[in-house]
């Protein structure tokens, strides 16, 4: 789709950008802490890395497993859930067998 700016080098140069942009893979992950997110071209369950925004160091959740960490009911989520961050949520589930392994296995986006 081109881009119409009426001048025709900035048409060019603006094109080749978005396609550019339309074609990279980018995988999205969230701080645990203040869920502010990142954009990642390789596609992991999560990414540990220091957040740029709070400042916080932990795994930073890949949006498909934060998703199916939001689907586990209220009754079944262990104690203290609301209060332990992205990352803890994802080892407690874990552990108590909440997480099935095919709800994180992120989608290929083809
Ligand atoms: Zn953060």
């Amino acid at each position: 789709m081109p881009v119409d700016t009426g001048d025709p080098a900035v048409d060019a140069v603006t094109t080749e950008w978005l396609d550019a942009l339309r074609l990279s893979v980018s995988e999205t992950y969230i701080c645990p802490y203040c869920e502010s997110e990142v954009d990642r071209n390789y596609r992991v369950q999560y990414v540990i890395r220091s957040c740029p925004e709070c400042g916080g160091h932990g795994r930073f959740v890949h949006t498909v497993v934060a998703a199916a960490l939001d689907e586990i009911p209220d009754e079944d989520r262990p104690e203290g859930w609301k209060e332990k961050p992205l990352d803890e949520r994802l080892i407690a589930a874990v552990k108590a067998g909440l997480l099935d392994v095919a709800d994180t296995r992120v989608p290929d986006s083809t």
